[in-house]
């Protein structure tokens, strides 16, 4: 289904127009309007989900396996150093746009992009209680 007010509906189904870097019956990848790096690139599936939660288990599956595609190849052509995948659930978690995605991002040495965060401390006692709130 596509959602009409979806702007990234809109882009995966070429309504909008965008640079394309792959496309199949499933799938756009289009490069980041706004990127944090050289070649920032968003896989996005035609068919609208706000979110993982509400994407199709196949559709999860394929995101992956393209993304190992498109990541292989980006490296190469890029010469990247690295590469980063990101994908946001939820305005906590930064998320801006809700049509599933997953980020592309190449890194580069020095290229001052902070995708890291800062380690935490935990005890024994604190993780059996998260293990057990996540498992139970
Ligand atoms: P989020 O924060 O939701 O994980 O990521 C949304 C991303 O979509 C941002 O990196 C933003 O730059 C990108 N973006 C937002 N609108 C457009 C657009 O119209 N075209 C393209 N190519 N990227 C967009
Ligand atoms: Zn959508």
């Amino acid at each position: 289904m596509k959602k009409d007010d979806c702007i990234f509906c809109k882009i995966a189904n070429g309504e909008i127009p965008s640079k394309t870097l792959y496309e199949d019956e499933d799938f756009r990848v289009i490069l980041d309007l706004g990127p944090a790096t050289r070649g920032h690139a968003l896989i996005l599936p035609k068919e609208h989900a706000d979110n993982l939660y509400e994407l199709p288990e196949d559709t999860a599956a394929k995101t992956f396996v393209l993304a190992k595609k498109m990541a292989t190849k980006m490296s190469e052509k890029l010469q990247c150093d690295g590469l980063n995948i990101v994908q946001n659930n939820g305005e906590a978690a930064g998320q801006t746009v809700k049509h599933f995605h997953m980020h592309l991002i190449p890194r580069y040495e020095n290229d001052g992009q902070h995708i890291l965060w800062n380690p935490g401390e935990s005890t024994p006692e604190e993780l059996e209680e998260i293990r057990k709130t996540i498992t139970e």
